[in-house]
């Protein structure tokens, strides 16, 4: 037996294809090689004090019993408010919100309540890595449509080629992880209309909807005309408010598609600690100046290390929003991403993600690499310290 099917004996022919997670590979490489981790997408600071203090006043004066399943009341009217405030749509904190454990249980929620086997769903590429295993788990199968560079743009010829009659689900994450893309209004208004036509369901991934840059304003697809009825939109406060490991996030959805994620979330994690859903639901009341602030700060952050990239002659594709960039590793004469990364890793001491691993297979993307800057100043220069004395010849 070899030693991967060992490891693999019982583990679902589904899951086995996708192995480990290349944010917990390149995490582990990182911590290995002492690098500094611009990998896995996670700030190495963390929220508000006042946050903090929330969680643990909550926990010692309890109860810390399970919360209700669908989620704290103060919680879900925090999240209708700011759902009214951001993006003037009405949402029913009691039947159109629903607390998971982060986003991603959110979206397990979303696809394990509303597939069947045999149902389609469209993800365009590059994308999240944790929507294919689940899809597949669902029994359902993944479409890919490969967005266009440069830019990641849409091609709505593609879009329409790729809808059929098993088509149940279109996955719109915006902005989008790992690229920095921001979906035009045009291209939301293009999905919607496949959506309405085909009697779709667009489920959005709106983890980045805070971080976007240069006078940018997010737009849900709750707002987008004709998806109201029709969508899901998911989103989490592990990136507003920096507190990744608490697995706050959420979906809200019409009553119907509510019910969807209902029914499966009920048996997935049945609820989420309830401290750490009352803290967040004090800090999701925060006036606009916190949002603008956050923003403020993730966009000098990015300026910093795209601009100290391209002063070492790379090629850096400025993101939109996230806080995520990407460098285009083509001309410097890698094996590919990964090679690059390994050797960036273990050379230089900067550890990055290679960006085919959010295609199907790896079949594109191996040119790309994908830095995040949600660090402190401190760990951000020192990164740039080290990619500055970095031999960038190829070593094989
Ligand atoms: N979707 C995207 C696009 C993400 O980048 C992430 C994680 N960073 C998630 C979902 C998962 O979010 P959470 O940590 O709240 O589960
Ligand atoms: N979303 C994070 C990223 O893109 C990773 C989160 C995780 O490891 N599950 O880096």
């Amino acid at each position: 037996m070899s030693s991967f099917d060992d490891e693999m004996r019982y583990v679902s022919r589904t899951l086995q294809p996708f192995g480990t997670t290349i944010f917990a590979q390149m995490s582990a490489a990182a911590a290995e090689a002492k690098a500094v981790n611009l990998s896995q997408g996670f700030p190495d600071f963390d929220g508000p004090q006042g946050l903090r203090d929330a969680a643990a006043e909550a926990i010692r004066r309890g109860p810390n019993q399970y919360a209700p399943s669908i989620g704290v009341p103060s919680l879900r009217l925090a999240i209708a408010d700011k759902m009214k405030r951001f993006y003037g749509v009405d949402v029913d904190a009691d039947k159109e919100v629903t607390v998971c454990a982060g986003a991603s249980e959110s979206l397990a929620a979303a696809f394990l309540g509303l597939l069947n086997p045999g149902d389609e769903v469209i993800l365009f590429e590059p994308c999240y890595d944790l929507y294919p295993p689940i899809i597949s788990r669902a029994g359902a199968k993944a479409v890919y449509v490969p967005l266009q560079r440069p830019g990641f743009a849409l091609d709505t010829e593609l879009l329409a080629r790729a809808v059929g009659p098993r088509t149940r689900a279109i996955v719109v994450n915006n902005p989008l992880n790992p690229c920095g893309k921001v979906f035009s209004e045009e291209e939301l208004d293009a999905i919607a209309a496949v959506c309405v036509r085909h009697d779709i369901v667009a489920v959005g991934d709106e983890v980045y909807e805070h971080i976007v840059f240069d006078g940018r304003v997010h737009k849900s697809l709750l707002q987008v005309d004709g998806l109201a009825d029709r969508c899901i939109v998911v989103s989490s406060t592990a990136k507003t408010f920096s507190m990744t490991g608490w697995k706050v996030g959420y979906a809200v959805a019409r009553p119907p598609l509510t019910k969807a994620v209902r029914m499966s979330h009920q048996f997935l994690t049945y609820c989420t600690p309830g401290a750490f859903q009352e803290a967040m639901a004090e800090a999701m009341g925060s006036p606009r100046s916190y949002y603008d602030d956050l923003a403020a700060m993730y966009v000098a952050k990015r300026n910093f290390l795209c601009k100290a990239l391209e002063e070492l002659g790379l090629e850096v594709l400025w993101p939109q929003g996230t806080y995520y960039l990407t460098v285009d590793i083509g001309a410097l004469g890698f094996e590919d991403d990964l090679d690059f990364c390994m050797q960036l890793t273990q050379r230089g001491g900067v550890a990055a993600i290679p960006e085919s691993f959010f295609w199907k297979g790896r079949r594109a993307g191996r040119d790309l690499v994908r830095f995040c800057f949600c660090k402190t100043d401190e760990t951000l220069d020192a990164a740039v310290a080290r990619l500055e004395s970095f031999d960038w010849a190829p070593k094989r």
